[in-house]
């Protein structure tokens, strides 16, 4: 079990314990140090970071911002962020509603296919969700009967190139690494199996470290990624990528292992950012 973990989601996104929990477990399990990092909002923060407040776990504000390079989803993560920023947050609010709206547009296609729902009840399902989107447009497919299963519903209606499939709006990983700079916050590559190419280009747009520990790579993986870090000059970094206990991704909290030394550097470039910045 490793002690720090620096990729966790919330129910603030898409994962099944609230932000407390997440703080409440990480305890529990000996974590030190964790960081938060729910897709495309800072809304679970304070109250993880009010809950940490009077133990001696240490919390990392942070982000995971979702782009798209060459048709590629490309997840940015986004450490030390300066969460209240509001250019930042105006930023969430303009992309929460492309969501929205988009989502809107895909119930309404399933309509005219002869599938209605009702779109109070995908809200519902989607519980304030950041992530508003097709998984629970697919669960109130599933609910109505129009579908025998989640898989189903993308198969059928929802997937690339399905009729009721509309794309949604997604920032480029440059436009997210300096939404994150301009948050004074660390933008680092998640998962990167398979998007070393991609490299150049966002070391160039300032991205300082690279997801080498996360729970589907192989040890090989990691350690060509950790020598791929070492040749950029980017911190190592990783986590569990947790969502809750029995999820597909990253289900066990802490499983990844990633150097305190990891972390110290993260730390320290955050606070050099501070203090350039006067
Ligand atoms: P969205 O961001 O609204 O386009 O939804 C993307 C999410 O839908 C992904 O993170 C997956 O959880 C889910 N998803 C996408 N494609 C499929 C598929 N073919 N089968 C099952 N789930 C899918
Ligand atoms: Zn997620
Ligand atoms: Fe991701
Ligand atoms: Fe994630």
């Amino acid at each position: 079990m490793g002690s720090v973990d620096l990729h966790i989601h919330t129910t603030a996104s898409d994962g099944t314990f609230t932000p407390a929990e997440i703080a409440r477990e990480a305890g529990a399990r000996g974590l030190v140090a964790i960081a938060i990092t729910d897709h495309d909002t800072t809304a679970g923060l304070d109250e993880a970071l009010e809950a940490a407040k009077a133990t001696a776990l240490k919390i990392v504000p942070g982000i995971e911002l979702s782009a798209e390079l060459g048709s590629e989803e490309v997840h940015i993560l986004g450490y030390y962020l300066a969460h209240h920023d509001r250019i930042l947050n105006d930023k969430l609010d303009v992309l929460r509603r492309a969501r929205r709206d988009r989502a809107r547009k895909m119930v309404e296609r399933l309509r005219e296919l002869g599938m209605p729902l009702e779109w109070d009840r995908v809200e519902e399902i989607a519980q304030g969700s950041s992530a508003l989107g097709r998984p629970h447009v697919a669960y109130a497919l599933e609910e109505k009967g129009y579908v025998s299963s989640f898989n189903e519903a993308f198969d059928l209606y929802i997937g690339v190139k399905r009729p009721a499939y509309v794309p949604r709006y997604k920032l480029t990983p440059v436009e997210a690494i300096a939404m994150i700079i301009a948050a004074e916050g660390l933008p680092v590559l998640a998962h990167p199996w398979g998007q070393e190419r991609f490299l150049p280009e966002l070391v160039e747009a300032g991205l300082v470290g690279l997801e080498a520990y996360y729970p589907s790579h192989t040890t090989e993986q990691t350690e060509l990624l950790v020598r791929l870090s070492e040749r950029y000059g980017l911190v190592p970094t990783g986590g569990s990528d947790f969502h809750g206990y029995g999820r597909s991704v990253g289900d066990v909290l802490g499983m990844v292992s990633v150097p305190m030394k990891s972390l110290r550097r993260l730390s320290a470039l955050a606070m050099n950012r501070a203090s350039t910045r006067g």
